[in-house]
């Protein structure tokens, strides 16, 4: 047996471990491994995720186990992710105050709202310990700090009550002082199907202390513990609620989408497994963002897989808009098509043209409106999109023509999909933009 028993959970390759002596963060380590031995947590299925700051180091690279060390505020961010991605892991954020309740405060807010499957052991040490001792949201009033020397003028904000206002399932507030009831409430987070909060409130001897008459440990322990005995702390359970975990009712939506889905083999245009990738470019107003979200949804009712993304100025009207999608077989790696990598452009005005010519790949297909033609290059199709549209009744749908064009000539997505899309999408003038739509397949049919 070695000498301490849970020596098995440290990465040894990183000891010395980094922390000040008599920092509370050894005490999270020394609990969080207690609980993990205790409840039996298969490694494996651990992945703890750790933000910016002294108490980010606690897990990574110290614990023996998957970490993720993130950029700063964002830990709560990455693990929605991965608690999303794989739900049967343990996905546990360990970090400080600074970084989950100051920059990354939004996220904790969201993620209990949503009521994701994350433990969070947030370790409040009062200030921004890493980065000199800078005031926090956490310090309480008139506490000294590098940049409050002559007291904080703010109040500290209840971060469990925040976490227990948003609706996680469970929260939890406990000390340094007392590890057996941190190891307790540790578990009983890990257990939670559902956000859990564990604020830990934890000695920061170096920075924070010694700045406000506790430079040692034991002082700060003592501090917290006459803090507990006069009603200033308040430690156990916070809140425990019983609402549904974001997943269960990700996954219920998921379930909805697929069977609304038309089945793949009636519909889908087959494309011999290689990837579409397009950009449909024109101004703010013409509708570009639109068509794009029909044709992403039918090629995915079609069974395919979609990403779209879509670029627009401040402005709803005039300025540069523009819509990127990949349609795939497999699976899409890619935030946006990449420059020179389009097999198609749809460029309705010059100045889409000019900003946008770059992306197509070099024996890609470009597609203008006629108006756009003079400043086209010669091998560019022409299509009167715009006066098609007026034949239609309505020169603003303009983008309807473009997408019964698009889908007819590049056999993108089913037609009969795609006429159900824009029913499903459109409220207004829907006879004109069901017209429009023919008119477009009918011009890639009779070209
Ligand atoms: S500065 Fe404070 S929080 Fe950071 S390691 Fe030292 S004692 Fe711990
Ligand atoms: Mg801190």
């Amino acid at each position: 047996m070695s000498a301490y028993p849970l020596l098995e959970y440290l990465r040894r390759e990183e000891l010395p471990h980094t922390m000040c002596p008599g920092c509370g963060g050894g005490t999270v380590l020394n609990t969080f491994a207690r609980a993990i031995d205790d409840m039996g947590v298969p490694r494996d299925d651990l992945v703890l995720v750790s933000g910016i700051g002294c108490s980010a180091w606690i897990p990574s690279p110290n614990f023996e186990a998957d970490t993720l060390h993130t950029t700063h505020g964002r830990a709560i961010a990455y693990a929605t992710g991965v608690a999303v991605g794989n739900p049967d892991l343990e996905t546990v954020v360990i970090s400080g105050d600074g970084d989950l309740a100051g920059i990354g405060g939004n996220h904790l807010l969201h993620a209990a709202r949503r009521n994701v499957d994350l433990t969070v052991i947030l370790v409040n040490n009062f200030t921004y310990g890493m980065t000199g001792g800078q005031v926090a949201p956490t310090t309480p009033h008139d506490s000294i700090t590098t940049t409050s020397p002559f007291g904080n003028p703010e109040d500290a904000i209840d971060i469990s009550g925040v976490a227990a206002e948003a609706g996680a399932a469970f929260v939890a507030r406990q000390t340094t002082s007392r590890p057996q009831t941190l190891v307790n409430d540790i578990a009983r987070a890990m257990q939670t199907d559902g956000f859990a909060l564990v604020e830990v409130v934890s000695q920061c001897p170096t920075v924070y202390g010694r700045r406000n008459e506790m430079a040692t440990a034991p002082e700060m322990l003592e501090w917290m513990e006459a803090q507990i005995d006069a009603g200033e702390l308040t430690v156990g359970t916070i809140a425990e609620t019983d609402r549904p975990e974001f997943i269960e009712s990700l996954e219920a939506v998921s379930e909805r989408a697929r069977s609304e889905q038309m089945p793949a083999e009636d519909a889908a245009p087959d494309h011999d497994g290689r990837d579409l990738l397009l950009r449909i470019a024109g101004e703010g107003g013409q509708g570009v963002v639109t068509a794009g979200s029909i044709l992403g949804e039918a090629a995915a009712r079609n069974g395919r897989n979609v990403f779209k993304t879509e670029e627009y100025g401040s402005r709803a009207r005039g300025g540069l808009a523009s819509a990127d999608l990949i349609l795939s077989d497999g699976e899409i790696f890619e935030a946006a098509v990449p420059s020179g990598d389009a097999d198609l452009l749809v460029a309705l005005t010059p100045s889409a043209l000019q900003a946008h010519q770059s992306v197509l790949k070099s024996g890609g297909d470009l597609v203008v409106d006629e108006t756009t033609l003079e400043t086209a290059p010669s091998e560019a199709t022409a299509v009167p999109f715009e006066r098609l549209a007026e034949e239609a009744g309505d020169a603003r749908a303009l983008n309807m023509v473009v997408l019964g064009y698009l889908t007819a000539a590049f056999d993108l997505a089913d037609v009969g999909t795609v006429r159900g899309t824009i029913d499903r999408h459109v409220e207004r003038l829907l006879s004109t933009n069901r017209r429009a739509f023919d008119l477009g397949v009918e011009a890639a049919e009779s070209a």
